[in-house]
């Protein structure tokens, strides 16, 4: 597996590759399950397989939150390497956003409900360096998973009206045993914590809007941001909740039968 920091030195490394179909599998690291199911499917699917791994500052609202955010670049490279993947992107913010940086991609109306309204700026970041990856990477296939709905609705849409030469590939959210869908987030939680978390994939399995904020709303120790039907494809109940100071989404498709 080949590790590089730079633009020019991806391009290089992917010179070879073009003949063949390439998937990237966009992450901020700190890699669990949901990320070995984006990388699984790539790889099923695709001749080269390249993993970013970079903590977007610009899709960071809050400066703490950025600096709490779980790093662990080691375990990340070699959960990698067993994965499967050929080769990892992992820039530095300059190189991603050197001196002068100055162009910004703006998803207006899909990037201001539901997470946009809470986290301003958010999507804008997003869509972004997500653009920036893609010609970068130049991919056959991009994966993205659906515990991120809002996300892959903002990209969707990005590349339908840019006009990017990609498929977009969506992988079903990966849960622990207990119900809670895998984040990087998860990590900061406490036992307590956790136990209040529950309470989100409980409330939206009931797949109804209005019994989903009332289970929460009965619920202690988690705040509800909020709990909305989402008209994606598929359409969602997707919610947000802070529990202490951790702050988790999730989202059940109403339609289909993927999770
Ligand atoms: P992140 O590193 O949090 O930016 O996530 C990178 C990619 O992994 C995004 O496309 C996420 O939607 C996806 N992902 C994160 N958690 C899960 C999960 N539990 N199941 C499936 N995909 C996930």
């Amino acid at each position: 597996m080949n590790v590089v920091e730079t633009i020019e030195e991806t391009r290089r490394a992917l010179e070879q590759s073009r003949q063949g179909s390439i998937g990237l599998v966009p992450t901020m690291g700190s890699l669990h399950e949901g990320h070995l199911a984006l990388l699984r499917a790539a790889r099923a699917e695709n001749a080269t397989v390249v993993m970013s791994l970079f903590v977007n500052p610009a899709q960071f609202g809050d400066a703490s939150d950025l600096a709490k955010y779980p790093r662990n670049e080691k375990h990340d490279l070699q959960l990698a390497r067993e994965a499967g993947v050929d080769l990892v992107f992992a820039p530095s913010a300059d190189e991603m956003y050197p001196p002068g940086f100055q162009t910004w991609v703006e998803v207006t109306e899909l990037g201001e409900i539901l997470e946009g309204r809470f986290r301003p700026g958010h999507f804008r970041g997003v869509a972004t360096v997500v653009l920036k990856l893609l010609n970068v990477v130049r991919p056959t296939c991009v994966y993205f998973g659906q515990k991120d709905a809002q996300q892959v609705a903002v990209i969707r849409q990005l590349v339908a009206d840019l006009a990017v030469e990609v498929e977009l590939r969506v992988v079903p959210t990966v849960r622990d045993d207990d119900g809670l869908a895998l984040s990087s987030r998860n990590a900061r939680l406490t036992a307590d914590e956790r136990t209040a978390a529950l309470a989100l994939p409980r409330a939206l399995a009931t797949r109804d809007r209005d019994t989903a904020l009332a289970d929460l709303a009965s619920s202690n120790g988690l705040e509800v941001d909020y709990v909305e039907v989402a008209d994606f494809d598929p359409p969602v109940l997707a919610g947000a909740v802070r529990v202490g100071s951790t702050r988790l989404i999730d989202n059940v498709p109403l339609e289909g039968d993927t999770e």
